[in-house]
């Protein structure tokens, strides 16, 4: 019988300690002085996130010292399983 693969998945933990998204940047600012305020998520990591779980964020403003409510983000995975057979033959096999 062929392989074939059921079901949906809609959230998973990654179980990522530290999660670093190069190329991603949160931009804001902040409420306080109004000074724009940026984030880079290859820098600043996210902790054990869980896709399809909103996670809450904390700004901090360097220049008023004031910190806040960033908002929240949530992270989608795109992912696809398919059986490797149709796509991939193994060397050797007809
Ligand atoms: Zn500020």
């Amino acid at each position: 019988m062929a392989l074939t693969v059921e079901g949906t998945c809609d959230t998973v933990e990654l179980n990522v300690k530290r999660l670093y998204l190069p190329g991603l940047k949160l931009k804001s600012k902040c409420p306080n002085c109004n000074a724009p305020y940026e984030r880079d998520l290859g820098d600043h990591h996210l902790s054990y996130p869980v896709v399809g779980v909103p996670e809450d964020l904390t700004g901090y403003c360097g220049g008023c010292e004031h910190e806040w409510a960033l908002g929240s983000v949530v992270l989608r995975l795109s992912l696809e399983v398919t059986p490797a057979d149709d796509q991939h033959p193994k060397e050797g096999v007809e």
